[in-house]
């Protein structure tokens, strides 16, 4: 058998650094549990609880820091099909924000709710095999999905002054100030006098994670 084929992630999640992560863990699997027993007696369930750091967890705007550690907590249960996986997968995420470039922190916290079987269809399930089940491609996939693309420090960041370069999170600067929205007809009227107001991001991207979630 094939070891990398435990590794075969869904499609969209699957890159070059995923499956260089996937050689390098062949025999060193911190998110594999020992199921034969559970197997063996359909109907039953086992709580489980494992919290080890994996490589290469990024997109384009976030990682979850090397070495840092992702926890999933849940339950196993033996279903007709295979091994049912119900829980939280939770880690930690830094990357600069799209506003101000300064590093900016959180946590994914993602339900999963996932089926893993032996001779299933590849782009609903996860595979299954023998007595230990690896749930470390549930977990990456997981992380993957909630990371955001682009982050934001806080709420309120104020962004870089795109007229001086000023982090007006730090200090207001002496450009024109961004105009206040409500006058914005106003200043289409008196020929747009300042140009400011442009967010350098402008992508609206958000941390929202919506619209990438749709495998199902
Ligand atoms: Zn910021
Ligand atoms: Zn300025």
């Amino acid at each position: 058998m094939d070891p990398a084929s435990d590794f075969r992630h869904k499609e969209h999640t699957v890159s070059a650094t995923n499956r260089a992560a996937a050689h390098r863990r062949r025999d060193e699997r911190p998110f594999s549990v020992e199921i034969g027993e559970l197997r063996r007696t359909p109907g039953t369930r086992r709580h489980v609880h494992l919290e080890a750091s994996l490589s290469d967890l990024a997109v384009s705007g976030s990682a979850v820091p090397e070495g840092a550690p992702i926890s999933l907590d849940g339950v196993i249960e033996s279903v007709h099909e295979g091994i049912l996986l119900t829980g939280t997968v939770r880690a930690p995420w830094s990357g600069p924000c799209r506003r101000c470039l300064k590093e900016a922190r959180g946590e994914v916290a993602v339900e999963v709710r996932e089926l893993c079987v032996e001779h299933g269809d590849e782009e609903t399930t996860y595979h299954l095999e023998g007595d230990q089940l690896d749930l470390e491609p549930i977990v990456h996939d997981a992380c993957i999905l909630e990371l955001p693309l682009a982050p934001l420090c806080g709420e309120g960041c104020l962004g870089i002054c795109p007229e001086c370069g000023a982090d007006r999170n730090v200090e207001p600067c002496s450009c024109a100030p961004a105009p206040d929205p409500r006058w914005a007809g106003l200043s289409v009227l008196t020929g747009g006098l300042a140009a400011g107001g442009a967010e350098p991001d402008g992508s609206g991207a958000g941390g929202s994670t919506e619209g990438r979630r749709s495998r199902r």
